[in-house]
């Protein structure tokens, strides 16, 4: 009789948690996985999918109104929210099943339970009580929007209650700056709803380059979106038909809804971490090595827990990772760095390698290529936008070290672009390749003076 019940026990099953599952199990695992909710987990159900259906549906109004310059008279087009939730709830319930399915296929176990850790190779399965005892353990299980400690904090909602309302708000109050606040006040907007955003920061999305941080701003209070920054709100009352969202300076803000995406922490605590002894950093995440293996060194983490990057295909990553380095005797590192991201705001925004301000921190001349301009389709639209690109060029080697675009398409330009940046193209490189005309992503291979150049050369 083997000595432990699986070989591995993958706590959640989101985007990290299932590849790591499926992986080890395809090289030869006897695999467990828990699930406390829906499995697919946050990506799938209340993450990036649900909220890149609803972002499609809020681009529609914006289609609509630019139709009119092209020659297209739109009327009577009308939004109904039910059905846009009905239906995007219908595509989750399949991915969900698609889900299950393939954990099936590759005879993954699901245990569709909350499971806590017990010891350092054993778990129990709230849902039953009953425990099983794995060689390897495997933390896959996320990380929780956070609510901040105010009056009437009940009242609001998260990211995971958005996806569900019964209906559209006509108003709300959304606090946060980083790129889910950024981009639920993009949708809600472009659905119809009045949106105020409310950041405590001197300037929204926070670590990305301060021309997209601007530009993204600026675009979205030309599009109606209120934004007050350096505010925070203070308390929320509860009235006969509204909410009163209450700043720190006191303005009061009605609204049907109040929307916290003020950052999530990572899922560390009443699983019995503590006891075993896994440890966390100061900002609460598991602490791993560069293989994902915790301070126990029978359980490993990935993904959102571990708070090294929190993106999807970042979990995927180290979830494979892991499976590879533990039962494929491959040890496999997973590079952090140089990884293309989007933001599904309006406009959208992707970017890849360095901002100007952290290479200029880390080189010692940096070329800076910059541009902004009204798209083509803008002239005939009317719509009042324009679009940013920019080029971060470390001097010495001429290598593309960042990439920024603020944008349509942004997020799609950039996936291609981070190959090129990956693979250590140069700004040469860039320049000998041919534009494809007319597109707004030709200007990337057509800038030709810096706009700005910063050190030794500056210097001279
Ligand atoms: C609104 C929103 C939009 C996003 N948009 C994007 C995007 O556009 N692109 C992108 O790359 N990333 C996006 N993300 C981030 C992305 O969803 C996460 O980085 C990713 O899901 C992390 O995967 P994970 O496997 O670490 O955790 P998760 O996918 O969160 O999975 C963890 C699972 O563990 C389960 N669980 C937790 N505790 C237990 C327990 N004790 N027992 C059993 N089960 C448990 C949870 O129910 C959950 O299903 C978004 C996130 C949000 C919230």
């Amino acid at each position: 009789m083997a000595e432990y019940d699986v070989d591995l026990f993958v706590i959640g099953a989101g985007s990290g948690g299932v590849r790591a599952a499926r992986v080890a199990a395809g090289h030869g695992a006897r695999v467990m996985i828990a699930e406390e909710y829906r499995v697919g987990g946050t990506c799938v159900i209340r993450g990036c999918v649900p909220k890149k259906l609803l972002v499609y549906a809020s681009r529609f109004s914006h289609e609509f109104e630019d139709a009119a310059g092209f020659g297209w008279t739109v009327s009577g087009a009308k939004f109904d929210w039910p059905t846009l939730i009905a239906n995007k709830d219908k595509e989750i319930a399949r991915l969900e099943a698609a889900y299950h399915a393939n954990l099936a296929r590759a005879s993954v176990e699901i245990a569709e339970s909350r499971a806590v850790v017990e010891d350092a190779r054993t778990l129990r399965l709230l849902k039953t009580g009953a425990r099983v005892h794995a060689e390897t353990i495997l933390l896959a299980n996320g990380a929780h929007p956070v609510l901040p400690l105010i009056p009437g904090a009940e009242h609001a909602i998260t990211s995971n209650e958005a996806f569900q309302l019964a209906e559209l708000p006509r108003r709300i109050v959304i606090q946060g700056g980083g790129y889910i606040a950024a981009e639920f006040a993009c949708l809600f907007h472009g659905l119809g709803a009045d949106v105020t955003l409310v950041h405590r920061g001197d300037e929204i999305l926070r670590g990305f380059d301060d021309d997209v941080r601007e530009h993204v701003r600026s675009e979205m209070v030309g599009r109606g979106v209120k934004v007050i920054l350096g505010q925070t709100i203070a308390s929320i009352e509860k009235q006969a038909h509204a909410l009163q969202a209450v700043l720190a300076n006191g303005e009061h803000h009605p609204a049907d809804q109040v929307m916290f995406a003020i950052g999530r922490a990572p899922n560390i605590k009443n699983i019995g971490l503590e006891a075993v002894g896994v440890q966390a950093n100061a900002a609460g995440a598991v602490v791993v090595d560069e293989y994902s293996r915790s301070s126990v060194p029978s359980i490993y983490a990935i993904g959102d827990v571990t708070n090294r990057l929190a993106l999807t295909p970042v979990a995927i990553r180290e979830g494979h990772a892991f499976a590879d380095t533990v039962f494929g005797g491959k040890p496999t590192r997973v590079d952090h760095v140089n990884v293309p991201t989007a933001v599904f705001s309006e406009p959208e925004v992707g970017v890849v390698g360095l901002t100007e301000t952290a290479a200029r921190a880390r080189c010692r001349t940096v070329h800076i290529y910059r541009t902004e301009f009204r798209p083509l389709r803008a002239t005939l639209s009317g719509r009042r936008t324009r679009t940013l690109m920019k080029l971060v060029v470390d001097g010495d080697t001429d290598r593309v070290v960042g990439c920024h675009i603020v944008g349509p398409d942004a997020g799609e330009m950039i996936q291609l672009l981070g190959i090129a940046v990956k693979m250590g193209a140069t700004k040469a490189d860039l320049d000998a390749t041919l534009a494809v005309h007319p597109t707004a992503a030709e200007e990337l291979v057509t800038m030709h003076a810096p706009s700005k150049v910063y050190g030794r050369e500056a210097a001279q």
